[in-house]
């Protein structure tokens, strides 16, 4: 039985036209400056070209998305500053680096979210009693299942925060999920928030790396934040040359994955003994809890992986996980239903 590894979108394989890129890129060393950019021409252009899909002034390579968000959150604030998280957020579940006292420190406050979305009222009343430097958001929501906030859900946080003169932070790893979702631009579903972090290495194939996108003023304090925790990199063309190559070519083909997960999703849910949530099916990825009495969902995820091998992720809420991303296909899609049938048979 062949393997069918459905993790993460992490997973994916960087394309031919990565690899080819990596061979011709012009390199420099990106911790010398030129102005406000290094010296690594290929990081230049990707730092443009991000920029520029964003409609923001300018845009930082970062070697993760963890590093990104805490590079961007160490820019909007410092020690023992509050920021506004959901518990559910990756930035605080499973992260956290920024929230621990010998880390660096930032204090959690904690909002109530339903599918990504913030109870306003309790957001309003939070920025009104508290001095909070930062609110974070998440779209698409990972621990969620991939659920997105609109346009205009997200201007009601960005405009309440700016009421309050607080800046707002997205930590949008799968924001072209989002924005395809939603048939929305990125520029305009991130319009007037002041960073956003997206990765470069996970639906969009790039094999490394992620971008903060926001103002010449935010990306240049956030410049010297990547240096301090060592994040600023030498001859990283190399593995800047595939960013570009995800921006340019990458980004119509997550469609794709959105609909293939939409599919899973549908024939899971006709499975008796598996609950999914369809309301929660609005990406690349689809989670779903059981309905059996002998089995939990620990030992189902052991029996899929040993006896089927099928690998599934487990999200910080403890449901089963998967992600499509390049590489997944209709017959996968149809052999991982077939197999999880079969288990569910004998479970009954
Ligand atoms: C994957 C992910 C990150 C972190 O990205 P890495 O490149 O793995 O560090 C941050 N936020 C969300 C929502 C993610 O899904």
């Amino acid at each position: 039985m062949e393997m069918i590894d459905l993790r993460s979108d992490t997973l994916t394989q960087p394309t031919e036209e990565m690899l080819a890129s990596i061979m011709k890129a012009k390199v420099g060393d990106d911790g010398r400056s030129k102005g406000l950019k290094g010296e690594d021409e290929t990081v230049i252009e990707l730092e443009r070209i991000a920029a520029d899909i964003f409609g923001k002034e300018d845009a930082l390579f970062v070697p993760s998305g963890i590093m990104g968000n805490n590079v961007s959150i160490l820019t909007h604030g410092s020690r023992g500053d509050l920021v506004v998280v959901s518990e559910n957020n990756h930035i605080y579940n499973p992260e956290k680096g920024l929230f621990k006292g010998d880390l660096f420190g930032m204090v959690p406050v904690f909002v109530s979210e339903n599918n990504g979305m913030y109870d306003l009222d309790e957001l309003e009343e939070v920025l009104k009693t508290k001095d909070i430097s930062v609110v974070c958001i998440e779209n698409s929501h990972n621990s969620r299942g991939g659920t997105v906030i609109s346009k205009l859900q997200t201007s009601k946080i960005v405009d309440l925060c700016k009421r309050y003169e607080v800046p707002v932070h997205l930590d949008g790893a799968r924001i072209f999920n989002a924005s395809i979702a939603l048939e929305t631009d990125v520029k305009e579903l991130t319009k007037d928030i002041d960073s956003v972090m997206f990765c470069l290495s996970k639906g969009l194939s790039a094999p490394v790396g992620s971008m903060v996108v926001g103002s010449t003023d935010f990306i240049k304090k956030a410049r010297a934040k990547r240096k301090l925790i060592g994040g600023q990199m030498r001859q990283v063309g190399v593995i800047a040359a595939p960013g570009i190559v995800a921006l340019n070519k990458m980004v119509e083909r997550l469609e794709e994955d959105n609909n293939l997960a939409r599919e899973l999703a549908e024939r899971l849910s006709e499975i008796p003994g598996l609950k999914v949530d369809m309301d929660t099916v609005q990406t690349n990825i689809v989670t779903f809890n059981l309905d059996f009495k002998n089995i939990d969902t620990k030992q189902f995820l052991v029996e899929l992986y040993e006896r089927y091998n099928i690998r599934a992720g487990l999200t910080p809420l403890k449901s089963i996980r998967f992600v499509i991303y390049n590489g997944i296909k209709e017959k996968d899609i149809t052999e991982v239903v077939a197999r999880i049938k079969q288990l569910c048979k004998e479970m009954r």
